[in-house]
């Protein structure tokens, strides 16, 4: 069978791989001049390692990419950097079950009743139950309204925008119960790990077209900047928003499903700095003061060793933002001007230290997962003949990440496998 899959992020990369080893050719269509989708990277001359547009990092739950880099042998480390949250201007560590019973701007009553309701969540194992409450109006219940208040409601606002009173419980409950302290990063990077998983392809006899556009795909047919191409199989792993433009002859209906599906953007202003930003070695900054125009600061370079960056401390500064926020249209010098009287805040002195500023804009970053979302996921079979979706958008009750792309893409390899074996 020949498989054509558009994209050369970690689920259509995955999905070529695990093909493969079936014995079925595959090609790729990458309209971006590497592979690694929205995990790439970038690299300044002097750095030995490239980096994440978007930081990145795995947990040690995450077992799929896991397995999948120990075939490639691209390990992942782990190490325990730190979290902390801004609240009222203090920068507090609280990233353990014993910081939070430390935690001294919520009465003790307060950080038992916390400590218990988050200890229920990681202890129970079903989450089906949970998708019938909002996060918004679960938390306010058992956690009281001042700690909600404090500490997740602007975490909420900062991930999902104005959706943030509609996200399931079940995806609250899987970060509880899947996050560890302890994080992973690939050796080299993100990139190394795509690019090696694309060399494995090209090994394997796939082939891999970048700068390739797919503009329209058919039953067992897709367009690539003007040619077109026929083939046993499609897998298509963009947005759905995107899928629609692609495929204009899917049915009304399907249409409709698939537009029903929201999603949210994501900026990132990569700061290259001759001196440490964050105090204490801290790695994560949740900033829970919703009149600060960022979600997070992320010192990379307290996690990750800079003398892989030329000894530059690299800061991330994340927001998640809706397609049509202002933010995205303005220029990374107006973006600055907005951001610098905050960053000021956090560190007083940093702006006469950066060496360079650079902003990556997604338009679609983050699914909206709303109650009872199960019941609307779409299966990987489109109503399009040996067409086939697999995307961030199928991704609940877990948080979309490059685990859940990995375990994606095989399982729609899977599929494809099966549906095969079945007809011939
Ligand atoms: C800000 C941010 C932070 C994140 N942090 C983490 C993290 O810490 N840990 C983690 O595990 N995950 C994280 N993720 C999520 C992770 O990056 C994604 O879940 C994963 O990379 C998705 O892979 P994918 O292949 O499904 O999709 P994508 O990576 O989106 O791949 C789709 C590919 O299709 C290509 N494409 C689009 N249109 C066309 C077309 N018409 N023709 C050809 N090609 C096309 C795109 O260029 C892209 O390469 C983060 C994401 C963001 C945005």
């Amino acid at each position: 069978m020949h498989v054509a899959i558009i994209g050369a992020g970690l689920t259509g990369l995955t999905a070529a791989y695990e093909l493969q080893k079936k014995g079925h050719s595959v090609q790729i269509f990458e309209k971006e001049f590497l592979p690694g989708g929205l995990a790439m990277g970038f690299q300044r001359d002097n750095w030995e390692w490239p980096l994440e547009k978007h930081y990145h990092h795995i947990f040690t739950s995450d077992n799929e990419i896991r397995k999948l880099a120990s075939e490639i042998g691209v390990p992942f480390h782990f190490s325990r950097p730190i979290t902390s949250s801004y609240i009222d201007g203090d920068i507090l560590q609280l990233d353990s079950p014993l910081k939070l019973l430390m935690f001294s701007k919520l009465t003790i009553a307060e950080r038992l009743r916390m400590a218990a309701v988050l200890g229920y969540l990681r202890y129970i194992s079903g989450w089906q139950s949970l998708e019938k409450y909002t996060t918004h109006e679960w938390l306010q219940k058992y956690l009281g309204m001042r700690p909600y208040k404090m500490l997740w409601e602007p975490l909420l606002i900062g991930k999902f925008g104005p959706h943030f009173k509609d996200i399931s419980l079940s995806w609250f409950w899987a970060r509880i119960k899947a996050r560890t302290t302890k994080l992973g990063y690939p050796d080299h990077g993100f990139q190394k790990f795509a690019d090696t998983l694309a060399n494995k392809i090209i090994e394997n006899g796939g082939s891999i077209k970048y700068k390739s556009e797919v503009t329209e795909i058919k039953e067992n047919r897709l367009t690539i900047d003007g040619s077109v191409k026929d083939v046993d199989a499609i897998i298509v792993t963009v947005p759905n928003k995107l899928f629609m433009k692609l495929a204009p002859k899917l049915p009304g209906e399907y249409m409709d499903k698939l537009q029903s599906f929201k999603g949210i953007g994501a900026l990132n202003m990569v700061l290259e700095l001759d001196l440490s930003f964050l105090p204490d070695n801290v790695y994560w900054l949740n900033i829970c003061d919703e009149s600060y125009p960022f979600l997070a600061v992320v010192e990379h370079t307290h996690y990750i060793d800079k003398s892989h960056y030329h000894g530059s401390h690299i800061v991330y500064v994340g927001n998640y933002l809706p397609q049509d926020h202002r933010y995205f249209s303005l220029t990374d010098e107006e973006l600055m001007n907005e951001y610098r009287p905050f960053l000021e805040k956090i560190h007083p002195q940093y702006s006469s230290h950066i060496l360079s500023t650079t902003v990556f804009r997604v338009p679609f970053a983050q699914p909206i997962v709303t109650q009872d979302f199960s019941k609307r996921i779409l299966p990987f079979q489109t109503p399009l003949k040996n067409v086939f979706l697999a995307n961030m958008q199928q991704v609940y009750p877990w948080d979309r990440g490059t685990n859940f792309a990995v375990e994606m893409g095989k399982n729609v390899a899977h599929d494809i496998e099966s549906s095969y074996e079945k007809h011939s």
